[in-house]
């Protein structure tokens, strides 16, 4: 298990994480202690002629090893140990303190220069635990010590002597057991105050820390939110105070230019025309603008009700008639009435053909064709929109979709590179793909845009009363050129 496994565990604190971090390091470490009683034992006997009761020091070694591989087992389960970490700790301790204490007693006891490793057990319990555990451990070091010292003196227990290691049997005289065993007991409550007040001190900080971040991240979150009062605040103004005043403005022109203000000379004909083209052009940029600060997955989730995509088709085709007039292309539509519904909302799906169509009569020069194309495909209903342009340059492909993403043009086209990326937006929103292809043609010119949404489960489509265009069967074909549809 790594690190990252235990830190990211659903529901554990960041405390919790770090004491689990640390039992796996105290396990690992552990293998390390019982490698290093072994090599101490063959150093004491082979170096120093030190006689060691060999048995039950390997027995102790072993039992020790097989505790460890009981806790190696217990933190590779994330779920377990997480959930009993605390107790997992203080069994890790307990487990360390009984283990040395044995090893002390078949090694010599008090006379055993090794009962310093108690203070290491309890320097790593005040890692591992809070205040009140820590002193509870010190007090069992000192305790188990005591118990071990005081047995084997009064003789309740063997003494088991370092044969070749020190004179005399000082486990039995009571000045050196008291001499060992007050300074040991001041030294180790004393190391276990200052380690944990230090400890606590560390926690403190890092707490504070903890809280400044919050405090920051909570100044991000309100400006955040001032923001998007401000972007609410925008949307409301560009709407109202940009959108309307520009429509009025196009509205009034074309009054003019309609004669309906008296005798418009040609060449006045002319620049009102242009006016009006370059206005709906900047309506055209606002309407971009809110389209894609205003989409959403769930505000799009909400607005889903079984649709007919043919019906849409036909009515954006419909809607076109005056842009195929002016540019001059044609615009062929094959929008079936037997199309399977979709589970869609109407005004995106709309939104999302006026785009893909929109980009074809505008990126395919005069005489050229664009086609519409609604078919049944397995699950889906698949939707192509081809033109016969210049097509897209390979190197700009990828990033076709993205926001604000332009090709560069030697002529100027109008376009704020929000087209597309709206267009991905609503057909991800409706669980659908949508994909380019260009040049599609043998004449490596044209492109494609090609979306599936998923159709209408029968459930959905049990919920629908009324079927939009009435004539089933034969499919409907639409068609626009230069202004006439049929
Ligand atoms: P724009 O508002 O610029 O049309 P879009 O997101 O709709 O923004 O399109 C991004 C760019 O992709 C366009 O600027 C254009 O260069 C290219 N593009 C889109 N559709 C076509 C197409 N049918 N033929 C050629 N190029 C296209």
């Amino acid at each position: 298990m790594t690190e990252d496994e235990i830190v990211r565990t659903p529901e554990t604190r960041p405390e919790e994480a770090e004491l689990l971090l640390r039992l796996r390091q105290f396990v690992a470490l552990r293998w390390v202690a019982v490698a290093g009683i072994l090599v101490s034992v063959a150093a004491a006997q082979t170096i120093f002629q030190i006689r060691i009761a060999l048995t039950p020091v390997l027995a102790t070694s072993a039992a020790v090893a097989f505790c460890n591989l009981v806790f190696w087992l217990w933190v590779r389960s994330p779920e377990r140990s997480n959930r009993y970490s605390r107790v997992f700790a203080h069994a890790q301790i307990i487990t360390d303190l009984l283990g040395l204490t044995v090893l002390l007693h078949f090694t010599g006891g008090i006379e055993n220069p090794f009962f310093l490793f108690y203070f290491l057990h309890v320097g790593l319990g005040t890692i591992l635990l809070e205040p009140p555990d820590i002193h509870r451990v010190t007090a069992l070091a000192i305790g188990l010590f005591a118990a071990l010292v005081g047995a084997e003196y009064a003789g309740w227990l063997p003494h088991f002597q370092l044969g070749g290691f020190l004179p005399g049997e000082l486990y039995h005289q009571p000045a050196y057991v008291v001499a060992v065993l007050v300074p040991f007991a001041t030294t180790l409550s004393l190391v276990s105050a200052v380690a944990t007040r230090m400890a606590a001190e560390v926690r403190r900080r890092r707490e504070e820390q903890t809280q400044a971040k919050a405090r920051e991240l909570e100044q991000v979150r309100q400006q955040l939110d001032e923001l998007d009062r401000m972007r609410t605040f925008f949307l409301a103004l560009a709407s109202h105070d940009l959108k309307t005043p520009l429509a009025v403005a196009v509205n009034y022109i074309q009054t003019i230019v309609d004669g309906y203000a008296g005798e418009v000379d040609p060449k006045q004909r002319r620049w009102l025309e242009r006016s009006v083209v370059r206005l709906q052009e900047m309506l055209q940029l606002i309407n971009d603008f809110l389209d894609v600060s205003q989409l959403d997955e769930a505000r799009i989730a909400q607005e889903l009700e079984p649709t007919c995509l043919s019906t849409i088709a036909r009515q954006v085709v419909a809607e076109m008639a005056p842009r195929t007039r002016d540019k001059e292309v044609t615009l062929q539509a094959d929008a079936p009435s037997d199309l399977p519904w979709v589970l869609g909302s109407p005004k995106r799906l709309h939104q999302l053909l006026v785009n893909l169509l929109d980009n074809g009569v505008k990126f395919t020069p005069k005489g050229g064709l664009i086609t519409l194309t609604l078919a049944e495909e397995d699950d889906r209903v698949r939707v192509d929109v081809a033109d016969t342009g210049a097509g897209i340059p390979a190197n700009y492909l990828p990033h076709i979709f993205e926001d604000y993403f332009r090709v560069r043009r030697q002529e100027f086209i109008p376009g704020a590179g929000l087209g597309l990326s709206t267009a991905r937006r609503i057909v991800e929103a409706h669980g659908g793909k949508i994909w380019v292809e260009s040049p599609y043609r043998p004449d490596q010119t044209g492109s494609r845009f090609t979306f599936c949404l998923p159709k209408a489960s029968v459930k959905e489509a049990g919920t629908l009363k009324v079927d939009a265009n009435p004539s089933q069967g034969s499919p409907a074909k639409a068609s626009v050129k230069n202004g006439d549809h049929d």
